[in-house]
């Protein structure tokens, strides 16, 4: 029996049975995944030690008609991720890009662009030059540019007139977006960003720019921008990714 083939990085793993898995991947081809691996738990199960969180693996499945659950027939390592030892932030880096990952995407819904984002930011997160809060920054935004979450930074979300970022500051809304000073309510939660972050964001999520393109932030832009990003993935879950705790900021 033919399947579907697929490069996929494992973002989620469930138990199902005594010997048998349900695996999440975020693959190229297809996007969200979920499949059976029977027999995975097994000491010497059928796809060794392939399915590890955040490992990269070529597979095969076999797709289910009407949402039921394919069946992973083939796996082979094609990269693990191993995070900087000592550095917690690399590690919980990783844990945070497969949460967000699993839950701003859709089944089958394939984005090969996050794909390629994804990948670049575990191997980000895996070197020791590289700054991991950079790399996870980079990721939260782009995720969100990639599902059409991420806000239009160059005009008032409410007015439409464009936001200079000349302007010593700007005020975020809550739901994403940014407010021109005439437009800016006492009643409208939020806070107010800097001109200066703002443009970063910009750069940060502009796909013209190129993803590899490495963009250096102070520590507090990068919190900043951290805040911001968390602020708009949070209104889109209704609560913040479970994940997010672990990240030393
Ligand atoms: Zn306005």
């Amino acid at each position: 029996m033919a399947g579907e083939k697929a490069d996929g990085i494992v973002i989620r793993q469930a138990d199902f049975s005594e010997s048998s898995r349900v695996v999440t991947f975020f693959t190229r081809e297809y996007g969200r995944v979920s499949v059976l691996a029977k027999g995975a738990k097994r000491l010497k199960g059928p796809f060794d030690a392939a399915l590890d969180l955040l490992s990269t693996c070529g597979i095969v499945f076999l797709k289910k008609s009407s949402g039921a659950l394919g069946i992973l027939t083939q796996a082979h390592l094609l990269t693990r991720f191993t995070p900087i030892a000592g550095e917690l932030n690399s590690l919980y880096g990783g844990y945070y890009v497969a949460d967000l990952l699993y839950q701003l995407t859709e089944d089958f819904d394939a984005d090969e662009r996050l794909f390629e984002l994804a990948q670049q930011t575990l191997a980000e997160l895996a070197t020791p030059e590289a700054d991991p809060l950079t790399a996870i920054v980079q990721f939260e935004v782009g995720i969100l540019v990639c599902a059409g979450l991420f806000p239009d930074l160059s005009s008032c979300a409410v007015c439409g007139n464009a936001v200079e970022t000349e302007a010593k500051f700007a005020h975020w809304v809550s739901q994403g977006g940014l407010l021109c000073g005439s437009c800016r309510r006492e009643e409208y939660s939020g806070r107010s960003v800097t001109g200066g972050v703002i443009a970063v964001l910009r750069k940060l999520s502009n796909p013209g720019s190129g993803l590899a393109a490495r963009v250096r932030l102070t520590k507090d832009q990068t919190r900043e921008c951290h805040q911001l990003a968390v602020s708009a993935i949070t209104h889109v879950l209704g609560r913040q990714p479970g994940t997010l705790r672990y990240l030393n900021f």
